[in-house]
């Protein structure tokens, strides 16, 4: 029999060697297809008495990265249809649809012959379960392999069989710990905990799984064994008394109760321990159901899978535009951030000249990529010699005749238009006629800035975030000139430094830094009314986001705030900033020096290491303080989520963002805006717009028409519209198809 994305071949020893490697396809995924496949695959080698045994493996450098996109998409086309049609039997249909991977994998289990997966490189979710409930695991002794169960990560959990087989192998904690954070496992880990059996070179990789079925490894998983015991003794253990009751609490601690997904993991191994297996798998099946109808997996498999990705692959890439292969890249200015995002590009293999004013200040940048390099290669994640390859891509100079043949020039010189206004005529004077000229302003618009350049067209605004090497986010800001080829290199620039973009049109703050100025300015309004700052902090955690606002502050700088607040002030008159906030950072920074964490004070204190930073305790003198017993913390949660909501949404209404995905997929990695809503218009759609309208005219009435719905929001709410179906990213590819 042949497949399409699976050859099969049986060898002298009756070993079947099954090899995954979809046509046309950089990663193995599951569809439909792949399963159907599995599926013959199985009731073949059961049928053919010569077939003794299964080795699984891949034949890409990856062993699979999980489920593929359209599968994922048309699952929750498949419920919204069924639905509207009949909400009983939509729900039936979902949990035969959630089920069938996990059945699959079980039948692999109980064929009567022995399978053996052989893990060859990355191995993800469903395909870790798949190698789950395969009777052997080898995994090869190599970097490559990252074993994961990372489901949770997108709102839902591993629901084919991980949360039952992983703590039938490994002791609850490691178990628990494994899929509540998603992390991922080297191979000699996963073996330490008991997930995988053997570690083996690369090349013994097959070799030791044909190994395994010769040695006669029985065709049986142990808890279809009769008298098997749970690693640890299961859950009326006293180890287990004292673990079980703690998870929850800790959970809570870690996420405030926002993923329902988390939650699941910790009921599916707590009441599936107790079970036989094919009852405990149902009991996942079942919760697995319930999970993927929230509105928190939803959204966040649409945001944090679908839609990164899309953007990834360059959904706003123009059409037309034939891909560039960016061969040379400038960075002008080699300070904070030009060295880092001349690390990044050498990082991605691409040849970099990095300008500044003199030779010194052009090395003190590539230093940047020294330091880096030399403490990758000290953790043993580089090896010498890609590390000395990195570094030879890095030309630090001052001399611009350098950039004659570059395709792009990223300008990162100080923020002053005078400053760069003289870079751009500078650089545009070397540069070839074909290339790209990149800002990385951060206030400045694109526009303005365009208007130095004697080719505004091939001029745009391409925004990092600091620290570059981490942030997997990058805006692409299109000035009112910049035209579709800049767009497009600017594009597959990014892309190919593996960041996510998205593309905004100009304006001030452009969009995450606008929704940022909103947490924090709406943390100064909290301050004035005397709410405790550690309510402050907290109250904004449990809403989910990562960092709290005068933290965060602190981070980018309490000065470098008055400085943005200043030129507000100067650029668009004294209304544009509120006087209140204002007299606060003007305090803090001209009569108390606290700058923030560079000058070792600001709202937090800053001791020496060890010691921890906490909250400056002088903050209590600055305005009279509330009872806390006075403070609701579920409207300072609300607070924060709608006042950078309605930001997100005048970004919309204003035409600065014009796709959902991006302002969703920017707010999350752009500042990590509570991840388990899907991102700032999904926090909107998710809770229904006229719910959000409803709740942000309660919310004016208190704290300040900054809480007045938009126009846009009103009519949206009228109409029963949400931002996918009124801005639906996929109308245009659906009407030309
Ligand atoms: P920085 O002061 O650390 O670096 C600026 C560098 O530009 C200095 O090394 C300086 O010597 C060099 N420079 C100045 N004039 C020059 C010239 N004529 N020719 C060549 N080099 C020149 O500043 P930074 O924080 O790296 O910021 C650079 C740009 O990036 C600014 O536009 C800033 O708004 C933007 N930005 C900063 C951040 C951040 O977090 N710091 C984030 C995003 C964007």
């Amino acid at each position: 029999m042949t497949y399409t994305n699976f050859t099969v071949e049986t060898d002298a020893d009756g070993i079947a060697l099954v090899t995954w490697d979809m046509p046309e396809k950089s990663m193995n995924v599951f569809t439909v297809e792949v399963m159907d496949e599995i599926e013959k695959i199985i009731d073949a080698t059961v049928a053919d008495e010569a077939v003794k045994g299964v080795v699984f493996t891949s034949g890409k450098s990856s062993f699979s990265g999980g489920a593929d996109l359209t599968m994922i998409k048309s699952m929750f086309s498949m419920l919204a249809e069924e639905k509207a049609k009949d909400p009983q039997s939509a729900v039936q249909k979902l949990f035969d649809a959630a089920g069938r991977m996990s059945w699959l994998w079980r039948k692999i289990e109980t064929n009567g012959k022995p399978w053996v997966s052989a893990i060859n490189g990355t191995c993800m979710g469903g395909a870790f379960e798949l190698s789950l409930a395969c009777h052997g695991r080898v995994a090869a002794n190599s970097k490559a392999v990252k074993i994961a169960l990372p489901e949770v990560k997108v709102g839902i959990f591993p629901g084919a069989g991980g949360t039952q087989r992983v703590p039938r192998l490994a002791n609850a904690q490691d178990a628990l710990q494994m899929m509540t954070t998603g992390q991922s496992l080297t191979s000699q880990r996963a073996k330490a905990m008991g997930l995988v059996h053997q570690v083996v070179e690369p090349d013994q990789l097959i070799p030791a799984a044909k190994q395994m079925i010769k040695d006669g490894l029985k065709p049986v998983a142990p808890w279809d064994e009769k008298g098997f015991r749970v690693p640890g003794g299961g859950v009326w253990t006293p180890a287990a008394a004292q673990l079980f009751p703690a998870a929850p609490a800790i959970l809570r601690r870690e996420t405030a109760g926002n993923y329902p997904g988390a939650l699941a993991i910790l009921k599916c191994v707590y009441e599936g321990l107790q079970l036989p297996f094919d009852t405990a798998l149902k009991v996942e099946q079942r919760y697995f159901t319930q999970i993927l109808q929230t509105t928190e997996a939803f959204s966040m498999i649409r945001s944090l899978f679908v839609s990164m990705q899309e953007l990834g692959k360059g959904a706003r890439r123009p059409a037309g535009v034939p891909k560039t292969d960016i061969r040379k890249v400038g960075v002008v200015g080699a300070g904070f951030m030009g060295a880092s995002i001349a690390y990044v590009t050498a990082a991605a293999g691409i040849p970099v000249v990095l300008i500044d004013r003199d030779q010194e200040a052009a090395d003190k940048g590539k230093a940047h990529s020294e330091k880096l390099v030399s403490d990758q290669v000290g953790k043993g994640r580089m090896t010498k010699e890609d590390g000395e390859k990195l570094l030879s891509l890095v030309t630090p100079t001052p001399d611009y005749s350098t950039l004659s043949d570059v395709d792009l020039v990223v300008e990162a010189v100080f923020e002053d238009r005078a400053v760069k206004k003289a870079v751009i005529e500078q650089v545009e004077a070397v540069i070839p006629e074909t290339a790209i000229f990149a800002s990385n302003t951060s206030t400045l618009p694109i526009t303005g800035l365009a208007e130095n350049s004697r080719r505004p067209e091939q001029f745009i605004g391409v925004h990092f975030f600091s620290p570059v090497e981490k942030m997997m986010l990058t805006e692409v800001i299109l000035g009112e000139k910049s035209g579709d080829k800049a767009l497009a290199m600017a594009l597959d620039f990014v892309g190919k430094i593996k960041k996510t973009p998205i593309v905004v049109n100009d304006t001030r703050g452009f969009f995450v830094n606008r929704c940022v100025f909103r947490y924090i300015n709406e943390a100064y309004d909290m301050l004035a009314e005397g709410v405790p700052a550690v309510m402050i902090e907290n109250a904004a955690k449990m809403a989910g986001m990562p960092v709290g606002p005068l933290s965060l502050n602190d981070e980018v700088a309490v000065d470098l705030s008055q400085k943005i607040m200043k030129a507000s002030i100067a650029d668009l008159g004294p209304n544009s900033v509120k006087p209140e906030h204002m007299a606060l950072i003007d305090k803090m920074v001209d009569v108390l020096d606290r700058r923030g964490r560079k000058n070792g004070q600001g709202f937090y204190d800053y001791p020496p290491k060890p010691a921890k930073k906490s909250l400056w305790p002088g903050l209590k003198d600055l305005y009279p303080q509330k009872p806390a017993s006075e403070v609701d913390v579920n409207v300072l949660k609300q607070r924060f989520l709608v006042t950078i909501a309605l930001e997100a949404a005048r970004t919309v209404e204003e035409g600065i963002v014009t796709d959902p995905r991006e302002a969703d997929v920017g707010s999350i990695l752009g500042f990590g805006f509570a991840p388990y809503t899907g991102g700032t218009l999904s926090y909107i759609d998710g809770m229904g717009v006229k719910i959000f309208v409803d709740l942000a005219e309660k919310l004016a009435a208190h704290y300040g028409d900054h809480f007045k719905p938009t126009p846009l929001l009103k009519e949206m709410a009228a109409n029963g519209e949400t931002f996918y179906g009124r801005f639906d990213p996929y109308g245009d590819v659906e009407k030309a198809a």
